[in-house]
């Protein structure tokens, strides 16, 4: 609970000290003190819902007459303003209106490192000081359904990841909260502004699991895929999800022609149970019926994602059975040679290896790439440069506790 304390003396109000509210719902404890006296209490802080996460049906009930939503979203999606007050198309009482019942969030650039191969990962902090990462992948051969020539932003959903998978820095300091829709369509706006580069392909891939924070992330899609929002085809929009089976079928049943990718890393539920906490709640016949469902709503073919990590899952026998679940789903596949996390053991396979495991899909007609995790060496795979961040940040107030 953050302290907001302020001090009194005989002429009055002499000092306080400020707090930064950011959290939904969160308390405050106020701590006044005068005449040698000391009053607490606390008070309950509903703060403003930001404007980006607002679909334009909801901006026509703010703002009338209903035409006045559309120029608002074109300044927020096409002119990409900042505040209310730059909304100079508007009567004065409207922009009141809005700055009165709502709130503009942005998203602070704290890092952005380039690799040598043009990945570029940025890191952000949010309004509560959390931070959070978004990836920039530029054009490379088709990852996910059309042709590309693509920048692929991998975006993040979560702060934090709580499915603990082995391999991955996510989860490694637990999950502390979803995002909101704002969140998630701030990472891609400020990666556009900041890399000067427009995005035309999303992936929600980076941290946290996007099918736990369902409601959040449909609301900021809907919004990245209208024509008022960000405009970006749903067909250039993959979620990627490490198997929550019943959140892979009510996204089936939602109308908008999402791409679906399937974090599946084992073809057997003793391994896989063993790097992915998940599958004990979800086992794989469970995932997989999942996934026939979506694919048998959506019409299309989903991604296997399987990270190559060597003496786990790189067998002959792993890859003979992957191929098996990868034919029954007419699913491609995306091999990934794992991209060390520091702190953990795990190593890739050696390219042989790798290039052995691809050839046993292939042979079994399996519709296969071995892709190189990009970014390896500015810390791509998803949450460690966040964490590195963090950790560096606490290590000066741990030493000084000695
Ligand atoms: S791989 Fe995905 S689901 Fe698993 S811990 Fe990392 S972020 Fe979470």
């Amino acid at each position: 609970m953050h302290l907001a304390e302020a001090r009194f003396n005989e002429k009055g109000y002499s000092t306080a000290k400020h707090v930064r509210i950011s959290e939904r719902d969160q308390e405050i404890l106020v701590r006044l003190h005068f005449a040698g006296n000391q009053l607490d209490f606390s008070v309950h802080v509903v703060p403003l819902i930001d404007i980006k996460s607002l679909h334009l049906d909801e901006l026509r009930r703010i703002a009338q007459p209903s035409y006045r939503a559309g120029q608002i979203a074109d300044w927020l999606y096409q002119k990409r303003v900042t505040s209310f007050a730059e909304m100079t198309n508007l009567p004065h009482a409207l922009r009141t209106k809005l700055a009165d019942n709502l709130c503009f969030g942005k998203i602070e650039v704290v890092r952005v490192l380039g690799s040598k191969d043009t990945t570029r990962k940025f890191l952000f902090r949010l309004s509560d000081n959390n931070l959070i990462e978004s990836v920039l992948i530029p054009a490379s051969p088709a990852l996910y359904g059309s042709p590309s020539d693509r920048r692929t932003i991998c975006v993040s959903t979560q702060v934090g990841c709580a499915y603990g998978c082995k391999f991955c820095a996510s989860g490694l300091d637990g999950w502390k909260r979803n995002l909101r829709a704002n969140e998630i369509v701030n990472q891609i706006m400020a990666v556009e502004e900041e890399s000067g580069e427009r995005i035309d392909n999303i992936v929600f891939m980076g941290m946290g699991e996007p099918l736990a924070n369902y409601d959040n992330l449909l609301r900021a899609i809907q919004i990245i895929n209208a024509p008022w929002g960000i405009g970006i085809g749903a067909r250039h929009i993959t979620i990627s999800t490490s198997g929550l089976a019943p959140q892979i079928r009510k996204l089936a049943d939602q109308a908008l022609q999402i791409r679906l990718a399937v974090s599946l890393h084992s073809a057997s539920d003793e391994i896989r149970s063993r790097i992915m906490p998940v599958n004990r709640k979800y086992n794989l016949g469970a995932l997989l019926d999942a996934c026939r469902y979506f694919t048998s709503r959506k019409k299309q073919r989903i991604t296997f994602e399987y990270i190559l990590i060597a003496q786990v899952n790189d067998s002959d026998e792993q890859a003979r059975q992957l191929a098996k679940h990868a034919r029954a789903q007419e699913a491609k596949v995306n091999l990934i040679p794992y991209n060390r996390v520091e702190g953990l053991d795990w190593t890739q396979p050696s390219i042989d290896r790798q290039k052995k495991f691809l050839a046993i899909l292939r042979s079994a007609d399996v519709r296969a790439a071995l892709r190189r995790e990009k970014g390896d060496d500015i810390a791509a795979a998803c949450g460690q440069l966040r964490l590195q961040t963090e950790r560096g940040l606490a290590a000066p107030a741990l030493e000084s506790t000695g």
